[in-house]
């Protein structure tokens, strides 16, 4: 059993690079969380600092309930595997496992139990009296793996655990972790920049930017409720496309023009959006490339909703097609996933069809999702076993 709370977390680094701010988030036992946002948004530092490997500016971390900002990271019943996998080049496979039981006296035949357990879940037994530099990148990544297995701890901390492996490799270890979560049943706090990974790992997903939560959320709802123009950007491939326009309300739809197009939201759409966010603005439009259709069908029943474009680029990927299209002559503007059998050709002016149900509506000045302004993030619980200090009186 292990959830954690993270309370206002920062992290200021010595040099006064404030990397992490007031970061909060209650993770229960059992989840897999995931981390995900570009380079240098705080990823690792916040991973660094559950591990107990990064000291705490402020704020409080508990494991269990428990207070743990200043339990030495070897208390803290925490294992953590690096991108790197930091195996030891001169043991075997089997020692590399057995180490860090070892240092904690663990009984032989414990230890040789543990082992051959991990090494068949991870299916490297073959590999056990192999050194690390004679394994493949994906076989060290599994015993990397092993050695934080063995350990039995109540979290498993991941950062970035599969960038060194190639494309493939990454697909099938991503399942293997997935099937381990399961099979372990314990909490796992897995770092990556990979949005893929992301949507196909985690229980839940933290999307950080610039050191801050922008949003916490299921995959799906993530995708389907971005809560801001980054958000939508970073989560799916190929990305939202984004039309900047004006929006302005009639009685009970809406218009939203953007160059030299115009749709109208019918009353069912502007039933979502919060009264208090319905007013004639500069607005982005926000479509997902599957929600632009060319087939007629579509076109037919989102009439109300189409835009002319010159089809610059046809990718046929075999199982979906990418369509390139300009408008307002800006080549490649936009992009649409259509049916592989569309017949949509090169070269052609068309009208598409957008599906006005899953559009999102984006304030250009605050780049909030409008349809989500009354979105209430999940609230932590004010801290109640505070540290001794802070709660001396006077
Ligand atoms: P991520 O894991 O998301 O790529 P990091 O947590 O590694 O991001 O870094 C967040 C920010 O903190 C970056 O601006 C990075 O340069 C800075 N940073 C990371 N480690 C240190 C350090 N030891 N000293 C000073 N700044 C650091």
């Amino acid at each position: 059993m292990a959830g954690l709370s993270l309370r206002h977390i920062d992290k200021i680094y010595p040099n006064n690079v404030q990397a992490v701010f007031d970061f909060n988030l209650e993770i229960e036992d059992k989840e897999f969380i995931v981390l995900v946002g570009p380079s240098g948004c705080g990823k690792s530092t916040t991973l660094r600092m559950i591990a107990g490997l990064e000291e705490i500016s402020a704020g409080e971390l508990l494991i269990d309930g428990v207070y743990v900002n200043e339990t030495l990271p070897k208390d803290r019943d925490i294992a953590m595997v690096f991108q790197d996998y930091a195996l030891y080049p001169h043991m075997t496979v089997y020692d590399n496992m057995a180490f860090g039981l070892k240092l904690r006296h663990t009984p032989k035949d414990e230890i040789d139990r543990r082992i051959r357990d991990a090494a068949e879940i991870l299916g490297i037994t073959q590999y056990l009296s192999r050194k690390p530099r004679a394994l493949s990148g994906g076989q060290r990544q599994r015993v990397a793996l092993g050695r934080a297995i063995v350990r039995e701890p109540k979290v498993f901390l991941l950062d970035e655990p599969l960038s060194n492996l190639d494309a493939k490799l990454r697909g099938q270890m991503r399942t293997e972790i997935t099937k381990l979560h399961h099979r372990l049943a314990t909490t796992f706090i897995y770092v990556t920049h990979d949005q893929v990974e992301a949507m196909t790992m985690g229980t839940r997903i933290v999307v950080m930017k610039d050191g801050y939560i922008q949003q916490v959320d299921s995959p799906q709802n993530l995708y389907d409720y971005p809560i801001n123009m980054f958000v939508a950007g970073f989560i799916g491939t190929p990305q939202m496309n984004m039309f900047e326009g004006e929006i302005t309300f009639n009685k009970k739809t809406a218009k939203v023009k953007f160059g030299e197009n115009a749709i109208t939201l019918s009353s069912k759409v502007v039933e979502r959006i919060p009264e208090s966010q319905r007013f004639d603005r500069p607005i982005i439009l926000g479509v997902r490339p599957e929600d632009i259709h060319d087939d007629e069908d579509k076109v037919a029943e989102f009439k109300d909703s189409l835009f002319r474009g010159k089809i610059d680029v046809v990718e046929k990927l075999g199982s979906e097609t990418l369509v390139y299209i300009a408008i307002d002559g800006k080549e490649n503007d936009v992009i649409a996933r259509v049916n592989p059998h569309s017949t949509i050709a090169v070269d052609t002016e068309v009208d598409l069809a957008i599906d006005i149900n899953h559009i999102q509506l984006f304030d250009p000045s605050t780049e909030r999702n409008i349809f989500m302004e009354e979105y209430v993030a999940p609230q932590v619980e004010e801290v109640v076993d505070a540290p001794a200090e802070e709660t001396v009186e006077g």
